[in-house]
């Protein structure tokens, strides 16, 4: 045995990662990641022509609500310290156009007017702007030749936005997957002096299998074809950072992972290539496999959310949207 092998051998004992795990306050002390309830964003769906809250078939515990319910709703999440919320409408009636979409009476900016007026400045609030909840198609924009014309429904888009701004919105979250949907929008808001209003750009929105359950909420399934033509292929990593650079040079002010769990080397990478804000949306399907599991009795949800979530934010996101933020945040207040 050379002096070397001696010094390492006679050195290893004394290396014993264990220690730094030993007790549950140890690991708290040293916890790398925490989640915070100031991180998550509450989804909620608000739907027209409804009474009572109606549960979600696909997403047990999550509900569309009728407006008279939303600052209750809205004032329990507050009461957590949930602070940001992000606004999904389900109106009465729909067209080809999605002029539903951006009346200024229409579902979300009603919601997001009364909000404003029961909260102020305490709270954030995002829409989301899409035609998808709109058309009487189910799709993401205005249908030339059985797919979406992008450059006709920007121009719809811009209108949404707008409208949402005026309703009082802090952020409009752009879902289409439409190219140019950033610069339009954020030329449209500042044209009409709304230069304060933020964009979270959905800029790399997966065509993910994970968004079914949101269909089904959202009352926007495609009544033909599917969504990738516009939506990203999700085994690209490089057109997925292009999209993100591309909402960047184009005037986002935060920009989106969606899905979040099966995409954590992508929240990664987009950490690493921009120093904007990073948002990760766990979606709808990522939240019913677990409720479902759940419900069989095959995991612990609340442990398996907690281990999920803090997964998302330590591959760099910064904020995250969850179907889950009303149960992390009584987990954190009781811990
Ligand atoms: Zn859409």
């Amino acid at each position: 045995m050379n002096q070397n092998e001696e010094s390492e051998f006679i050195g290893f004992p004394k290396v014993r990662l264990r220690r730094l795990r030993r007790t549950a306050a140890i690991r708290n002390l040293l916890a790398e990641t925490r989640l915070s309830v100031k991180d998550l964003v509450h989804p909620v769906f608000i739907q027209e022509g409804i009474d009572e809250p109606k549960e979600i078939e696909m997403m047990p515990g999550i509900f569309r609500v009728p407006l008279k319910v939303l600052v209750k709703n809205i004032q329990e999440l507050y009461d957590l310290g949930v602070r940001t919320f992000l606004i999904f409408g389900i109106p009465k009636t729909k067209n080809d156009k999605a002029t539903g979409a951006y009346r200024n009476d229409g579902i979300v900016q009603k919601s997001v007017k009364t909000l404003f007026q029961n909260f102020g400045g305490k709270i954030v609030t995002i829409t989301d702007v899409c035609l998808c909840q709109y058309t009487s198609h189910g799709h993401c924009g205005i249908i030339r030749d059985n797919v979406p014309n992008n450059d006709e429904s920007l121009k719809v888009l811009e209108r949404i936005a707008t409208s949402h701004a005026e309703a009082g919105a802090d952020f409009v979250a752009p879902s289409a997957m439409m190219d140019g949907q950033v610069k339009s929008i954020r030329n449209a808001l500042d044209r009409s002096n709304f230069y304060n209003v933020g964009i979270i750009g959905y800029s790399a929105k997966l065509s993910s299998n994970l968004y079914t359950p949101f269909r089904d909420a959202s009352h926007s399934m495609p009544e033909f074809g599917d969504r990738k033509s516009y939506q990203m292929p999700f085994h690209n990593t490089n057109e997925a950072l292009n999209e993100i650079m591309m909402d960047v040079k184009e005037g986002a002010d935060i920009v989106m992972i969606k899905p979040a769990l099966p995409y954590l080397d992508l929240i990664y990478k987009t950490r690493q290539t921009t120093l904007l804000p990073v948002c990760a949306y766990s979606v709808s399907g990522e939240y019913s496999i677990i409720k479902a599991a759940a419900l069989e009795g095959w995991i612990n949800e609340d442990e398996v959310v907690m281990e999920f979530t803090t997964c998302i934010k330590r591959a760099g996101a910064d904020i995250i949207i969850s179907y889950h933020t009303k149960k992390i945040a009584e987990i954190l207040n009781r811990s």
